[in-house]
């Protein structure tokens, strides 16, 4: 471990506690002096609509909460309860919807009224709250007194850790790393924990590893001591107010989120920095300030003991960096933790610490793994640009389809321009300008005000998704991640890796999942046999670096070579019953279902292009993913066009991606479904080839769980019947009123007449079609209860035909 912060000695106290030997952490200086010593300690386990970030925040209090009877020391634990203020509809929305997901988790929530946020917080004012959300069970914590007393509980266990000690490089063998430098000498090691906090992107540098994280500067003021303010009272949110509120020294401590914030040091954290506080910039912060204080009116007439500014890392996505580097083997990295380090960091350290012992995670890591991120987003320019929204995100009302500003056109399709004149409504796809639904004439294209409800343009998106359904649709998927594999044992190793038979027939795709030895996901993609060395793999955008990561490190030393050719080629998909009409305009190869039947590829001409077409799709039609070179993909895109318009071509975008591919209850990695899941639970059945020759990554543990018998664990398609109400993420599904599971991910059905989602049930009995048609099933969405249907087939076209007509 580099690093005796929360986040290094966290792990060091897990590694310990996991029976692993010989475990050695380094600091630079001492024990938490780099961002841990100034946290504020707030503990909330309310708030977050992601399982894994909820069961990290609930582990981790439970952990501090039972560790001094294990080493001796407190952790300051104040189990004190904590108020998130809901001053908007919004936000009452919002927090109303992550209740009964916090619920179903087993956090204790409670909305309480106005008077009753009034009795617990005398000293705020209540006039314009809306509700209260109140956890008697959380709290706050001494940050300082967590790291010691888990450093102790690390020593305990055999666990090694010395302070004034520098790493300052690494060595690597092969691909992995295999130990560090530091001020005192060489340290051979097995594996390496980058924990260094804000210093971790400048350090990750130093072994070729990415780490894209940026320190900005997070405030706190601290008030003289103010008559009545009890040390009992809960801790106070307002987000409204961008601020947190609790005792401190018979005073208050007002933590601030202001809505744009300051980047610090984007050409390099100073590597003497210890123990260090920033100026505050009182210009900058004043009018925010104001707002905050406004909320305990006391604070703006009572002295001012210290207005505290100290940097933390922010991240791209407010997501924390964790996981095994794609660029070094057996490097790992704990850093990123966007101001959440200290409430999330006992999770954060035993996920870390599992993921070493036993080779993967026991958790959902999909939306936290460091290979989600792209190396470009360690650009300095990047950073500061990017971070300054990235703090402010952390205390805005979590409305849907809201856009990032910053950082935008980080990457462009080659037809962007053109779908731009088309007036696609941009938004941000792991950096590209992914085009999400288009304007007609005459509207300007923009995402207008956010809202629970129906956006004003949902009639566009609808039109859109008819259209598919209808007629024929041109939508840009360049964004979509594509790898050559050649070599001569190029067959012989993508069919190791894929569960289904991938490499029986050149000319033909195939859909697959890779599963781990435990027979969960790893990735969900497509393979096509180009010829018998040559495969063209593609994945989604934000399984771009696993996917290639576990292709390599399976792929060894064996004939079979990998290359991202991403960059080099254009996915355009022309979709719909009316598709093939157009293409048989636009090419003179034969599209005919006997010559390009479902699931064919061939290289076909286009003008002067030639396309490899592939008859597939996400959409649940007619319709063929065409891979273009970059550089023709403009020509190829404007015949199409011109070709389109007498058959009533229409641009289609992502958000009509996401209603039709729902529909047809199409899994998308990452969303609904991640490597928790098996292949069996997530409905993948009929994607394995169980007994093909030589067998494949996962397929014993596959062929346990079939053997066991019916699952009691099912991804199940779920519609309402009520065609007004949306479905997001995270509203809790029922069975006979009782929670049987949760949205993982939703759209709106525009042709099944409803909003429709795919949740993972639990049962205790195994769950067929007919257990869930004898059943009533329901959803909740914020306070109010809807009737459902729930489907183990897919709810439109069950048996695909329009995909094979
Ligand atoms: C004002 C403020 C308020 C906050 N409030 C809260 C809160 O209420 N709740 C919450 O959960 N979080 C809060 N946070 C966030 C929290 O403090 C951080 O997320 C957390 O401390 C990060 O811990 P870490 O271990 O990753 O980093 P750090 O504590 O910075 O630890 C990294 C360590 O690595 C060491 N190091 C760096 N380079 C090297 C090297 N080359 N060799 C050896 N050692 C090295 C450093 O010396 C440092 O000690 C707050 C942050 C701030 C700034």
């Amino acid at each position: 471990m580099i690093g005796g912060g929360v986040i290094g000695t966290s792990v060091a106290y897990h590694l310990g506690h996991m029976g692993m030997k010989d475990v050695l952490l380094l600091e630079r200086d001492r024990l938490t002096s780099g961002t841990t010593w100034h946290a504020a300690g707030l503990m909330a386990t309310f708030g977050s609509t992601s399982q894994t970030s909820t069961e990290l925040r609930q582990y981790t209090r439970d952990l501090y909460a039972r560790l001094e009877a294990e080493t001796g020391l407190a952790t300051g634990l104040k189990q004190c309860g904590l108020i998130e203020l809901a001053i908007e509809p919004g936000r009452l929305e919002e927090y109303r919807r992550v209740s009964q997901f916090n619920r179903l988790l087993g956090v204790d929530v409670h909305e309480i009224s106005p008077r009753e946020v009034a009795e617990l917080w005398p000293l705020a004012r209540t006039d314009d709250v809306l509700a209260g959300f109140y956890v008697p069970e959380d709290g706050r914590v001494n940050p300082v007194d967590v790291t010691m007393s888990l450093a102790r509980g690390a020593r305990m266990q055999g666990v090694t850790i010395v302070e004034g000690v520098t790493v300052t490089g690494f060595s690597r063998d092969h691909g992995t790393v295999a130990g560090v430098r530091t001020d005192h000498g060489d340290i051979e090691a097995e594996y390496v924990v980058n924990c260094a906090g804000m210093w971790a992107r400048q350090l990750g540098e130093l072994a070729g590893v990415s780490i894209p994280l940026q320190a900005a500067e997070h405030y706190y003021l601290l008030t003289e001591p103010i008559e009545g303010v009890d040390g009992s009272w809960p801790v106070l949110e307002d987000p409204a107010s961008f601020g947190y509120y609790r005792e401190e020294g018979g005073g208050l401590m007002l933590g601030m989120f202001e809505p744009v914030c300051a980047p610090w040091h984007v050409d390099g954290i100073p590597a003497e920095f210890s123990f260090g506080e920033l100026p505050p910039d009182w210009d900058r912060m004043g009018p925010y300030l104001e707002k905050t204080m406004a909320r305990v009116p006391v604070t703006e007439e009572i002295g001012i003991r210290k207005f505290f500014c100290g940097p933390e890392s922010f991240t791209p996505d407010l997501l924390p960096v964790i996981g095994e580097a794609p660029e070094l083997k057996n490097y790992f990295v704990a850093a990123g933790l966007n101001s959440i380090g200290i409430l999330t960091g006992g999770g954060i350290g035993r996920t870390v610490a599992q993921w070493i012992v036993d080779g993967s995670p026991d958790i959902d890591v999909t939306a936290m793994n460091i290979d989600r991120l792209q190396p470009y987003q360690a650009n300095p320019e990047y950073r500061a640009t990017r971070t300054v929204e990235s703090l402010g995100l952390v205390y805005a009302t979590h409305y849907p389809f809201r856009p990032t500003k910053t950082a935008r056109k980080a990457r462009l399709s080659p037809i962007y321009d053109r779908l731009a004149a088309r007036r696609a409504c941009f938004r941000d796809v792991s950096g590209w300008e992914g085009a999400d639904w288009y304007a007609p004439e005459g509207v300007e294209p923009g995402v207008g005000e956010l809202t629970w409800g129906r956006p004003a343009w949902f009639g566009y998106w609808e039109a859109e998704h008819h259209a598919t359904r209808n007629g024929v649709i041109v939508m840009d998927m360049s964004f979509m991640a594509k790898f050559l594999v050649q070599g001569r044992d190029a067959a012989r190793e993508l069919e190791r890796i894929s569960a289904n038979q991938v490499a029986a027939e050149p000319g033909r795709i195939t859909y697959t999942q890779w599963l781990n030895e435990r027979g969960t996901l790893e990735a969900d993609l497509t393979v096509t046999m180009l010829d018998d060395e040559q495969f063209f793999v593609v994945a989604s955008d934000t399984a771009h670096r696993h996917a290639e990561t576990w292709m390599r490190r399976h792929i060894g030393d064996a004939h079979a070579f990998v290359t991202d050719v991403t960059s080099g080629y254009a996915q355009i998909n022309v979709q719909g019953p009316l598709s093939r009409e157009l293409m048989s305009v636009v090419t003179n190869a034969d599209m005919s279902n006997e010559a390009l039947p479902f699931r064919a590829a061939r290289f076909i001409d286009i003008g002067f292009a030639r396309v490899l077409c592939i008859r597939i799709t996400y959409l649940g039609e007619l319709g063929y993913e065409l891979h273009i070179p970059a550089e023709q993909a403009a020509a190829v895109y404007d015949r199409l066009v011109a070709a389109g318009e007498p058959h009533g071509l229409r641009h289609a975008g992502l958000k009509a991606l996401a209603s039709l591919r729902m529909e047809k209850a199409y899994r998308d990695y990452g969303h609904d479904i991640d490597n928790t899941d098996s292949v069996l639970e997530s409905g993948l059945g009929f994607a394995v080839a169980l007994e093909k020759p030589g067998g494949f990554i996962g397929r014993d543990a596959v062929a346990a769980q079939k053997a066991a018998g019916p699952l009691r664990r099912r991804l199940v398609q779920v519609l309402l019947s009520d065609p007004e109400p949306l479905l997001f993420h995270a509203e809790v599904v029922c069975r006979n009123g009782r929670p049987a599971g949760y949205i993982r991910s939703a759209s709106y059905g525009f042709t099944l007449g409803g909003a429709v989602g795919l949740a993972m049930i639990d049962a205790d009995e195994p769950i067929s079609q007919r257990y869930l048609d004898e059943g009533e099933w329901s959803v909740r969405i914020g306070d109010a209860t809807y009737p459902a249907r729930a489907s183990l087939r897919p709810l439109y076209d069950p048996a695909s035909k329009r995909v094979q007509m």
